[in-house]
């Protein structure tokens, strides 16, 4: 557990089968659901999902799908399974509410990242269940959130809840990977499936959970960091490696990449950005807290600034961001290569513009032969907090945690919710699990991945609960 205040700065931080499309509401609703035994299932179908090997690449992802797939149709829930490339699979299914509000989107992914055998104790597509844990990778990377999306769906339809939304859920393929070819390819090729929706939840929240286990924060992400990563060029006259030429592209090139290591971009607060500090000041002493609440101003304070970005997940979130990562010059020693490259991760804080901050780079580098184009980028986009969804997760969390605020962190990182955002989709990170680091183990993409099994079974519950109430 890190210090409680890094902690808390850390936060701030086609193939197609339809069946029975029936709607669910009705009359004879609310037949009592029993919790043990939902759970009980949802224990037993996460092992099996966990079993399905979803690394990424290669992804295989269809296997997951064909997994959900043979569910829905046993429960004759209307769905449809894509594999827009082979082998990537992307499942959409549908619980059809009265229309009187417009639809929710449940969205997961169903890659997960590649492990080392070496560095983990049991199968990782084992499903193993020891000392009150779940292993396995994407136990926490998402398939629990996966399945918890999924036991929500099969319970509201079973119990026949009455529901004034439809209820979609969507897990796809590829979003380790960027999401091109899963949640990408659909948000562009299917939207008529996904026409009209309200929200979307996926991942992307984090919660705060104090060290003697008081639950102090959920999270309710709006927004994340959008990548803009950009491939500088630098050219120049070839020639003999014995005959140096000082403005050679890779002498060119390393010259640009200095000065961007000499630059701090400056501080960038968006509305986002600043509400999600101020949502987390109730956490903090009071000094703190008053800083929190009022960053604009409290940055002015060079101390305090020097202490936030004396935290790489702080000064991540106020700031775009550069990481230079890839190099290319010669491949012969001897060779003074005609053209050298670099690509660099750069990240834009929410309501940042590409074509600024592109003008920006240009005016630090000082070299017009050097071209800049992207690879790959996208809108930093954000969703608003005053809303029915965060009203949800807020009157449930207050029911199980009292004690407990709603935060609203930026993603450093970035998930599949942008795709949605684009379409006006009010999309939120948000998870219903909620436990110290212990028990939510392994981390995101860590060796022995695993979650606690009371974790889980609450947090299905929780993921419920919150639905429903958007829902009835
Ligand atoms: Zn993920």
């Amino acid at each position: 557990m890190p210090s409680k205040r890094n902690f808390l700065l850390r936060v701030l931080l086609c193939l197609t089968i339809i069946v029975n499309t029936a709607p669910a509401t009705s009359r004879a609703s609310d037949r009592k659901i029993n919790w043990d035994e939902v759970q009980r299932e949802a224990l037993d179908l996460f092992i099996q999902y966990l079993k399905v090997d979803t690394t990424n690449p290669p992804g295989n992802e269809i296997h997951a799908a064909a997994f959900f797939a043979d569910i829905l149709k046993r429960e004759g829930v209307e769905h449809q399974v894509f594999e827009p490339y082979p082998g990537r699979g992307v499942i959409w299914a549908r619980v059809r509410g009265d229309g009187s509000k417009r639809p929710i989107i449940l969205l997961n992914h169903t890659d997960v990242v590649p492990y080392d055998k070496e560095f983990w104790t049991v199968e990782a597509f084992g499903g193993a269940v020891k000392d009150g844990f779940i292993y396995g990778r994407g136990a926490m990377d998402m398939k629990s959130l996966g399945m918890a999306q999924f036991v929500t769906l099969l319970t509201l339809k079973r119990a026949k809840i009455p529901l004034k939304r439809d209820v979609i859920f969507l897990a796809t393929a590829d979003e380790e990977a960027g999401g091109m070819k899963g949640a990408g390819w659909f948000a562009k090729n299917h939207r008529e499936l996904i026409a009209n929706a309200e929200f979307l939840i996926n991942e992307g929240g984090n919660n705060i959970v104090e060290p003697d286990g008081r639950v102090a924060a959920i999270g309710v992400g709006p927004s994340e960091k959008a990548p803009a990563w950009l491939r500088l060029t630098a050219t120049g006259e070839a020639g003999h490696g014995s005959t140096p030429r000082p403005d050679s592209s890779v002498n060119r090139l390393l010259r640009a990449l200095n000065r961007l290591l000499d630059y701090t971009p400056p501080i960038r607060f968006t509305p986002v950005v600043e509400q999600s500090f101020r949502s987390v000041a109730p956490l903090l002493p009071d000094r703190q807290a008053e800083k929190y609440a009022n960053i604009r101003e409290a940055i002015k304070d060079p101390e305090f600034l020097r202490q936030l970005d004396s935290d790489p997940f702080a000064r991540s979130v106020i700031r775009n961001t550069i990481s230079i990562t890839m190099l290319q010059g010669s491949n012969k020693i001897n060779v003074i290569p005609p053209a050298a490259y670099a690509e660099i991760d750069t990240r834009l804080v929410p309501g940042e513009k590409l074509d600024r901050w592109i003008s920006e780079l240009r005016g630090v580098i000082k070299d017009d032969s050097i071209k800049i184009e992207p690879i790959l980028s996208f809108e930093a986009n954000a969703s608003p907090t005053d809303t029915e969804l965060v009203a949800a997760v807020s009157a449930i969390s207050k029911q199980r945690y009292p004690e407990a605020i709603v935060a609203f962190p930026v993603l450093a990182g970035f998930t599949d919710s942008h795709y949605f955002r684009d379409l006006g989709v009010m999309s939120y990170g948000f998870s219903p699990f909620v436990g110290s680091q212990r028990e939510l183990g392994g981390g995101y993409h860590g060796n022995d991945e695993r979650i606690g099994k009371k974790s889980y079974a609450d947090g299905v519950k929780f993921f419920y609960d919150v639905v429903e109430r958007l829902v009835r």
